[in-house]
């Protein structure tokens, strides 16, 4: 038989896995074997158990968050992201407070508990302006979560959101190695300023949402490494993991999209490090893959978040090509996605779904 050298045994890839579902945390290099072993035998083993994990800490249940794209605008040019500012062709729209409003009283009508507000780092839509629509979701739908997800803005803007009531934030690391950031990201960005806003968010209490593309562009194997080492060392309480999918119109056109299977094994991985976790079934990897949304779940996430932007701008928040927005992804259709679950033996929690502590 041929020695495959990147081929673990089956002995010590369970070993690995389990002693992460014992709680432990494993040596870089273990991790690496793990990410770098792609036997499709011990890859259902960690799928397993990460389900089993899941299971323990939620039972069969998924939560939705009604998802509200507020803003295309963005003074950002991040290479990866269709709605770089110097995207000349890129729709550009901007949700009115009422109309954001309206996005949540259909929400409550469907039955979400939870709204996030998402959207490009858009001038337009001050922070002033955006704690004073907080402030009105809030004293509207007392028992409603608000999650933010604006990107980076001073302390003191994520003080007033905090003010107003905002409950959590979304912002993701995209790439916790400091040079691969440099690939991802203009010059006037830095990994280290991304790093102090989630710091800031943490200190105000937000539940803080961190995360990392899958497969962007000259990402490599330490890159995730680096990534799930910084991933323990903040301890978000959300963690959102989608592949990279390339944009028209930005400097990534052309660049491959990242792996289905690899972002599956992340999420199982980070399920069996972080077993309290919010993690999402990400609409990139639903793109990507047909049957990506029920494939993350069964790796450890319990997070849904359908689309309740207004349906006149859903196709414009386009932040990478082809994006998924009908079926199990809108709001309107929860029908679907109970059906889907229900198909995977699971079901939709219609709680706020906070972060709980073991
Ligand atoms: N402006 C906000 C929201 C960005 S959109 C912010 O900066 O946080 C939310 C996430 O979509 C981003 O954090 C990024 O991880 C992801 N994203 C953007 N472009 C993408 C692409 N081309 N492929 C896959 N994911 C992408």
């Amino acid at each position: 038989m041929m020695e495959n050298k990147n081929k673990r045994s089956d002995f010590s890839y369970r070993y690995l896995v389990d002693k992460l579902a014992a709680g432990e945390t494993l040596q870089r290099e273990e991790w690496r074997a793990l990410l770098e072993d792609t036997d499709a035998g011990h890859e259902a083993y960690l799928q397993k158990v990460a389900e089993t994990v899941t299971a323990r800490n939620f039972g069969k249940g998924v939560y939705v968050r009604g998802l509200i794209e507020i803003s295309s605008y963005c003074r950002n040019d991040c290479f990866y992201c269709g709605l770089r500012r110097s995207n000349r062709q890129a729709l550009r729209y901007r949700l009115s407070a009422d109309e954001i409003l309206a996005c949540c009283e259909e929400g409550a009508r469907l039955g979400f508990a939870t709204f996030v507000l998402q959207g490009g780092e858009d001038g337009g839509q001050g922070d002033e302006w955006l704690a004073a629509v907080v402030g009105s979701i809030k004293q509207r739908f007392p028992s409603c979560a608000v999650t933010l997800s604006v990107g980076e803005r001073p302390e003191a803007a994520y003080r007033l959101f905090r003010e107003a009531g905002a409950d959590r934030y979304l912002l993701r690391h995209e790439t916790a190695n400091a040079l691969h950031y440099a690939l991802l990201h203009p010059k006037e960005m830095s990994l280290e300023r991304r790093l102090d806003c989630l710091r800031g968010l943490k200190a105000l209490g937000f539940q803080t949402g961190a995360g990392m593309m899958i497969g962007s562009p000259g990402q490599t194997a330490d890159c995730l490494l680096d990534d799930i080492a910084l991933l323990e060392a903040i301890r978000p309480e959300m963690i959102g993991m989608g592949p990279f999918l390339p944009a028209a119109h930005t400097p990534f056109a052309g660049k491959e999209a990242g792996s289905a299977a690899m972002t599956l094994k992340l999420i199982a991985l980070m399920r069996l490090r972080f077993p309290r976790a919010l993690i999402p079934a990400t609409t990139a990897l639903a793109t990507l893959s047909p049957t990506g949304r029920e494939d993350a779940i069964r790796c450890g996430a319990n997070v849904i978040m359908p689309n309740l932007s207004p349906l006149a701008v859903r196709s414009k928040y386009s932040i990478y090509d082809h994006k998924a927005c009908t079926g199990c992804e809108s709001a309107q259709a929860l029908k679907l996605t109970e059906d889907m679950l229900a198909r995977i033996g699971y079901h939709i929690v219609y709680g706020r779904g906070d972060y709980e502590k073991e």
